[in-house]
């Protein structure tokens, strides 16, 4: 109970009755003691004026006539003080008041006068009214208060705010912006007032009016209206972009409220991203994707407007020699050099990029003709050959071109540069240093090329390969010295297919590295078989490709079939041809130390068609030579080819080689042969390549008047 009371006693107001006589305190006490509020009796003016001071009060009831400060006085102290001025007072007296003392009265902020004696019910309600309007006051009062605070909330977080904020109403006029607003469009807030918001709007652009604009019409429905990638044009003319969001005010207010967010970093650091994702970060081309991307663009607007244009695919010769030798960091330095180069060559509208490691293509946008194209790449082919001079060190490059034309070559992104692929493809082919364009039969010999390269795969997982022996013979004795292994395919439709068909896509393929170490291990294991009948000098001579030639573990694998079988190294010979031997000077002597240290014989095949370098005879030590046969089938006929072999013999056994005459086929060519010291021949006039039964069966030496197989193999 006592804390209900305590309730009721602190939500009432303070009544304060001053009266100087004790008499007129008790009666009023006794009259008011039971109402809606707190009575306060005091006896003085100045005890009135401290209880003001200490408390709340709603009303006071104010005897006129008191001594030392009468009720005018405390009412004139209490208009002067902030706190009190608005407090009410009724004044009581007991005697009549003349016109001016009322007036007087009223003057210092009475509200009401009282003649002694009155009614105490009209009292009480005098009482009851003015302390509930002194209530209203005090509550409105508080409200303002409330609400003035609010507004300077509202307005620092509107100021401070990052986004900008505009109120627009319903004629599409601002009414309102913040600073942040006017700080986006790099004006004052006061420039905005009143403007039409349409006004800064680029992008969605409104052609339309007001009214008929999605930000009415969505206002309208009572929606929010989102754009996500919008526009705003600043008062300089520059353009910000933003995301905005307008939504309804209150329906009262007429009005939306448009937040703009600035999104300038965003979208720089997009713009970033994607134009990482599109451009090469050595070169700073193009790259792969970023081709692509060019390469539609230009054909959806060509298709359009019915220009040519070309793609050009450019490969650098003798990059990864210089990549391998020279490290890393030096061929990146070459690629930018050569980026900067060809995109110098260009004109600005062409579209460069490095799509490989040393691959490079290039867009020629609206050309004229197709010879524009070859001019451009012969400049570009031009510009990368030159000598560059990278740390100090002089490093010469090449360049291979493929051409593929619009429309002619293909209207899509991948037949193009596929096109322009086989194009560079064919030019490094026929020698580098070249462009070509692309033509149909390109094509088909692709295709073709894909289909050899499928069944070759296939062919070398189903063991379809085998070895012939073709015999090598001691001229003059006719004794046999040994054999060449020669690789066939047998294929299941096309029957046997010799070498020279697939040899080369075996390499480019490196597939030959799979094949290579099957016929070590068969042709080692064959010579193990046939030195049981033929005796521990016969030889055995297996080719091995440039690629072959290129790897580092070739010895290794040879030495580890030797081992296996138990053969002595001397009875295997490796041949090699020239241009297998000048890839790289360096690891080939390197390479002939270590099959030497082995043990095995080194043979140089198809001697006299490459470069013939007598030099390199000096460099490198060797045990054969095989004269190539193209000078054998010739000699007869030519005398220059004749003086060709004659010197190759001469040499050969001033060097102290060994000197194998190939493709041997007439007896005519054998005499020539004897006549001129030739030691060793091989060829059809005594055997093509045979199987290993024919080996095996193969007399251990020859007689010249009654060969055994001397006619030329059908096919
Ligand atoms: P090559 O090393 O110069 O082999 C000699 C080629 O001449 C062989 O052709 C052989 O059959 C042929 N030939 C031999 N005597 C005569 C003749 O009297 N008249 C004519 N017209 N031709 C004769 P083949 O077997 O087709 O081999 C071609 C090339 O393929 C070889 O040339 C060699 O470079 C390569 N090759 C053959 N077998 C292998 C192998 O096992 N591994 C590697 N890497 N290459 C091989
Ligand atoms: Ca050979
Ligand atoms: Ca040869």
């Amino acid at each position: 109970m006592a804390h209900v009371q305590l309730k009721v006693v602190s939500n009432a107001q303070v009544l304060l009755v001053v009266d100087d006589r004790p008499e007129n305190l008790e009666a009023m006490e006794a009259l008011l003691d039971d109402g809606d509020w707190q009575l306060r009796c005091v006896d003085s003016g100045e005890a009135a004026l401290q209880c003001l001071l200490e408390e709340d009060v709603g009303l006071v009831l104010l005897d006129v006539q008191m001594p030392f400060m009468d009720g005018f006085e405390v009412a004139r102290l209490m208009r002067g003080n902030p706190l009190t001025r608005y407090t009410p007072i009724i004044f009581i007296s007991a005697i009549a008041h003349t016109q001016d003392s009322v007036l007087k009265g009223y003057a210092t902020g009475a509200v009401d006068f009282m003649l002694k004696p009155f009614d105490p019910s009209v009292l009480r309600h005098k009482i009851q009214a003015l302390l509930e309007r002194e209530r209203n006051r005090s509550e409105l009062l508080q409200l303002t208060q409330q609400l003035d605070t609010a507004r300077a909330f509202n307005a620092s977080v509107l100021d401070n705010a990052a986004e900008g904020i505009m109120v627009v109403g319903e004629d599409g006029r601002i009414s309102f912006a913040n600073p942040a607003m006017a700080r986006m469009l790099e004006c004052q807030v006061s420039d905005l007032q009143g403007k039409e918001m349409l006004s800064y709007l680029v992008t969605p652009h409104v052609v339309c009016e007001w009214r008929m604009s999605e930000f009415y019409r969505q206002w309208r429905r009572g929606e929010t209206y989102r754009l996500h990638d919008a526009y705003l044009r600043t008062i300089s003319g520059g353009e910000v972009p933003v995301a905005l969001s307008c939504s309804p005010l209150p329906r009262l207010q007429h009005a939306m409220v448009i937040m703009a967010l600035d999104m300038s970093v965003v979208r720089h650091l997009h713009r970033q991203l994607e134009s990482q994702a599109i451009t090469d970060s050595l070169t700073g081309l193009l790259n792969r994707r970023g081709f692509y991307q060019a390469l539609e663009s230009a054909l959806s607007r060509i298709d359009r407007c019915g220009h040519r244009m070309a793609v050009l695919y450019l490969d650098l010769d003798g990059f990864k020699r210089i990549n391998d030798s020279l490290g890393h960091d030096v061929g990146d330095l070459l690629l930018k050099r050569v980026g900067e180069q060809l995109k110098a060559s260009l004109r600005s509208y062409d579209s460069l990029a490095r799509i490989g490691g040393d691959e490079f293509t290039a867009l020629l946008d609206s050309l004229d003709h197709p010879e524009d194209a070859a001019r451009i790449a012969e400049k570009l082919i031009e510009q990368v050959s030159v000598r560059h001079t990278l740390d100090g060190i002089d490093v010469t490059l090449g360049a291979s071109v493929g051409i593929a034309c619009f429309p002619e070559c293909g209207q899509s992104v991948e037949t193009l540069l596929r096109a322009a692929d086989m194009a560079m493809y064919e030019a490094k082919r026929a020698g580098r240093q070249q462009y070509r364009f692309f033509s149909p039969e390109m094509n088909g010999r692709a295709r073709s090329r894909l289909m050899l390269e499928e069944s070759l795969r296939s062919a070398i997982e189903n063991d379809d390969f085998i070895l012939v022996y073709q015999p090598q013979i001691h001229l003059e004795s006719g004794r046999l010295r040994g054999f060449e292994a020669l690789l066939r395919w047998q294929h299941r439709v096309a029957g046997t297919i010799a070498p020279g068909v697939f040899i080369p896509l075996l390499e480019e393929t490196r597939l030959i590295n799979r094949l290579g170490s099957w016929i070590f291990r068969a042709g080692v294991e064959q010579c193990r078989q046939m030195s049981r009948r033929y005796g521990n000098e016969l030889v055995i001579s297996l080719n091995v490709s440039p690629v072959q030639f290129g790897m580092p573990q070739l010895v290794d694998d040879l030495r580890w079939v030797l081992d296996e079988h138990q053969l002595t190294p001397q009875q295997l010979e490796v041949e090699v041809t020239e241009s297998a031997l000048m890839q790289n000077l360096e690891t080939s002597q390197e390479q002939l130390r270590q099959l030497r240290q082995l043990g095995v014989k080194i043979a140089i095949d198809d001697f006299g068609t490459g470069y013939s370098s007598l030099a390199y005879l000096r460099h490198f030590e060797l045990d054969t030579l095989k004269i190539d046969r193209l000078f054998i089938s010739s000699m007869l006929e030519s005398p220059r080819d004749a003086a060709v072999v004659s010197t190759i013999i001469d040499l050969g056994r001033h060097l102290g080689l060994e000197v194998i005459a190939e493709g041997v086929e007439t007896m005519a060519q054998r005499d020539w042969l004897v006549q001129h010291d030739c030691a060793i021949m091989q060829g059809f006039l005594v055997a093509p390549g045979l199987s290993v039964e024919q080996a095996m069966a193969f007399p251990a030496q020859v007689d010249w008047h009654n060969l055994p197989l001397n006619e030329k193999p059908v096919g």
